[in-house]
């Protein structure tokens, strides 16, 4: 396999690359089958049937993508509260 940090060969059962001291398979620089430039969101190689192996999506993108569904939904309660305070109240200054 190559390392993902700077493309040279290596055993897959290094744990840190000869070239450039990372975990072969922490950055997304490379496929780790054929050595074609990756993009970090990349799940799978475009030159190779290889799926891309180490840590996927950064941790930033992680965290945005579980809190996005999470903020939405907030929002949504935040809004029909408001809507149900405004009908109590209608209700109430009606009566
Ligand atoms: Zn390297
Ligand atoms: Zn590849």
């Amino acid at each position: 396999m190559y390392c993902r940090g700077c493309g040279s060969e290596l055993a897959s059962s290094k744990k840190a690359c000869n070239e450039c001291g990372v975990h072969p398979l922490n950055s997304s620089n490379y496929c780790q089958n054929c050595t074609s430039p990756t993009k970090p969101n990349q799940v799978r190689c475009t030159h190779c049937p290889a799926l891309l192996v180490g840590q996927g999506a950064p941790l930033g993108t992680r965290i945005v993508s579980l809190l996005v569904p999470l903020f939405g939904t907030f929002l949504y309660f935040m809004w029909y509260y408001k809507r149900r305070q405004a009908e109590t109240t209608a209700a109430v200054s009606t009566l």
